[in-house]
C-alpha cells in the first residue's frame, strides 16, 4: 500500500492538470452548454487513466460509464456527475469561472469541488493500483451523469434500466468534504424532495379592487390553502404525511448526538435568536437530519412595486419544497397533497410536478461503513464523524435501495468549498489526502466479501 500512496504523492499534480482540463470545459446543465463535449473530454481523459470507458444514452444528457476488473470479487461502484451549476454571477468571481487557477494553496474554479476534481482524485487512485501493481484491488464502475444539478430526473430509470450492468457491492457517494477541524465526514444518506408549484386563477384579468367584493381573489384562495398545509406548531397537515416516516435507529441517534454542534455558529451566521420550535441541542440536530419539511420557495400575485395599485390579480403562484425522510415516497405525497387540496375545497389550484427524489439512508452496522471509517482513521490521523444522513438532496435512492447498495460519501471539499456558488474552490491538501482516501477505500473493500 505505501507503494501507492506513494506513486500518488508523486503524480497528483499531474491529476490536478486533469481537474484543470475538464474545468476549463463548461457543462452547465441549466443551461444545456457543453455537454456531450465534456462527456467526451471525460471519456477521453478516463482511457487515458486507465479505466476503459463508453457514453450511454439516457433521456436527458449522456452517461459516461466506465469500468476495470480488479483483484477481488468486490466491486466498487463510484456515482458521479460532470455537469456544473451556472457560474453567474460572474463579477463576483476572483478569477473566471472556467479558466481554473492555483492560488494560496488552493484550486479555483466551476466544478473543482462539485463534481470534477472528486472524478480525477477516484481516477488517479485506480491509476496508482494499475501502475504499482498492474490491478486495483477490487473491481470498480463509473457512472457519471450530466444532470446532477437539474435533478436527476433521468437517472432512476436510468439506474432501474440498468441493474446488470451497475451491479456492485457498495457504492461511493459523487463528493465528501473534511470539516474545519480536518475530520472526514463519513455521511450515509440524503433526504428526498418533491417540489411542486401551486397556481390558483380568478378572472380572466386583473380587475379593479373595488370588485373584490364580488370577484374570488385568487391570491387569498392560495394564501387560505397553504395555511391548511401547516400549523403554528410547524405541524404538517397533510393527512398521512408522517405515515411513512421511518423513526431512526439507536446508532443512528447515537452518531448524531457525537456530531459537534455548529448550533452557535450557524445562529451567528444568520442573525438569528433562536430556532424553529426553540430547539437547540440534541432536538435540532434530530429535527434537521430526521424530520421532513413543508417550506415555501416563493410565493407571488398581484402588484408588488412601488406606491400603492388597487389591484385584484387574476392568477397567484406559490413554488414549494417538501424535503422527505425514508420511507417517503416523493410520488406518494404529491399525491396526498393533492388530496388534502381538494378534500380542504382548493380542487381549483393546480399542482405542476417540477422535481421529485426519493430519500434513503444506509445503516451504520453496514460492514462498508466500519471500512470507510477505517480508511478515514489511516488517511486523515483522526477520528471521522459519521453523519447518518445530510439534510440535504441528491438521487441516493436509486443506489442504495434500487440497487440495494450501500453508500458513502468521500471527497475532496472542505466547509469553505463554495458549491455552486463564485470562488469554487478546493485546498491542494485535500484534494491529496481525498486521493489516498479513496485508495485506502478501496484497499479495505478487497475483504468486503472475504
Ligand atoms: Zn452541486
Amino acid at each position: 500500500m505505501n507503494r501507492v500512496l506513494d506513486y500518488i504523492d508523486s503524480h497528483w499534480q499531474e491529476a490536478l492538470a486533469d481537474v484543470m482540463r475538464l474545468c476549463r470545459q463548461p457543462s452547465i446543465s441549466a443551461q444545456g452548454v457543453g455537454l456531450e463535449e465534456t462527456a467526451e473530454l471525460l471519456a477521453q481523459m478516463m482511457a487515458e487513466y486507465g479505466v476503459p470507458c463508453q457514453i450511454l444514452p439516457s433521456k436527458g444528457y449522456p452517461v459516461v460509464y466506465g469500468e476495470l476488473r480488479g483483484d477481488s470479487p468486490t466491486t466498487i461502484l463510484f456515482y458521479n456527475h460532470y455537469d456544473v451549476q451556472p457560474p453567474e454571477p460572474v463579477e463576483l468571481w476572483s478569477s473566471p469561472p472556467f479558466e481554473p487557477t492555483v492560488s494560496e494553496a488552493k484550486l479555483r474554479g466551476r466544478g473543482v469541488s462539485d463534481n470534477k476534481g472528486n472524478i480525477v482524485a477516484r481516477l488517479l487512485a485506480i491509476k496508482a493500483f494499475s501502475q504499482v501493481r498492474g490491478r486495483p484491488p477490487v473491481s470498480v464502475k463509473f457512472l457519471i451523469e450530466g444532470e446532477e444539478e437539474i435533478g436527476s430526473l433521468n437517472l432512476p430509470a436510468f439506474v432501474a434500466q440498468n441493474r446488470q450492468l451497475l451491479a456492485a457491492d457498495a457504492c461511493i457517494w459523487e463528493g465528501g468534504e473534511v470539516n474545519w477541524k480536518g475530520q472526514p465526514l463519513i455521511t450515509l444518506g440524503l433526504k428526498g424532495i418533491l417540489y411542486v408549484e401551486l397556481e390558483a386563477r380568478g378572472a380572466q384579468r386583473d380587475v379593479h379592487s373595488s370588485m373584490a367584493t364580488i370577484v374570488p381573489n385568487p391570491a387569498w384562495r392560495l394564501v387560505w390553502a397553504l395555511a391548511s398545509l401547516k400549523d403554528w406548531e410547524e405541524n404538517i397537515l397533510i393527512p398521512g404525511f408522517y405515515d411513512e416516516v421511518q423513526a431512526p435507529t439507536e446508532q443512528e441517534i447515537e452518531a448524531v448526538q457525537a456530531m459537534p454542534s455548529e448550533e452557535e455558529e450557524l445562529k451567528q451566521g444568520l442573525g438569528l435568536e433562536h430556532f424553529v420550535k426553540g430547539v437547540s441541542g440534541f432536538e435540532l440536530k434530530y429535527r434537521h437530519l430526521f424530520q421532513p419539511t413543508c417550506n415555501i420557495c416563493g410565493i407571488a400575485a398581484g402588484y408588488t412595486g412601488a406606491g400603492s395599485k388597487t389591484v385584484l390579480p387574476c392568477q397567484a403562484k406559490a413554488k414549494l419544497d417538501f424535503r422527505l425522510v425514508p420511507k417517503q415516497r416523493s410520488e406518494d405525497i404529491l399525491n396526498k397533497l393533492r388530496q388534502h387540496l381538494d378534500s380542504h375545497g382548493f380542487s381549483d389550484i393546480t399542482i405542476e410536478f417540477t422535481e421529485a427524489e426519493d430519500p434513503a439512508r444506509t445503516p451504520l452496522s453496514s460492514p462498508f461503513v466500519a471500512i470507510v471509517c477505517d480508511a478515514a482513521r489511516e488517511v486523515y490521523g483522526t477520528e471521522p464523524v459519521i453523519v447518518p444522513t445530510s439534510a440535504g438532496t441528491g438521487p441516493i435512492a436509486s443506489f442504495t435501495e434500487t440497487l440495494g447498495l450501500p453508500t458513502a460519501h468521500a471527497g475532496v471539499e472542505y466547509p469553505d468549498s463554495r458549491a455552486h456558488a463564485p470562488d469554487e474552490n478546493i485546498r491542494l491538501e485535500d484534494f491529496i489526502k481525498g486521493i489516498k482516501y479513496i485508495a485506502a477505500i478501496l484497499e479495505r473493500c478487497s475483504k468486503l466479501k472475504a
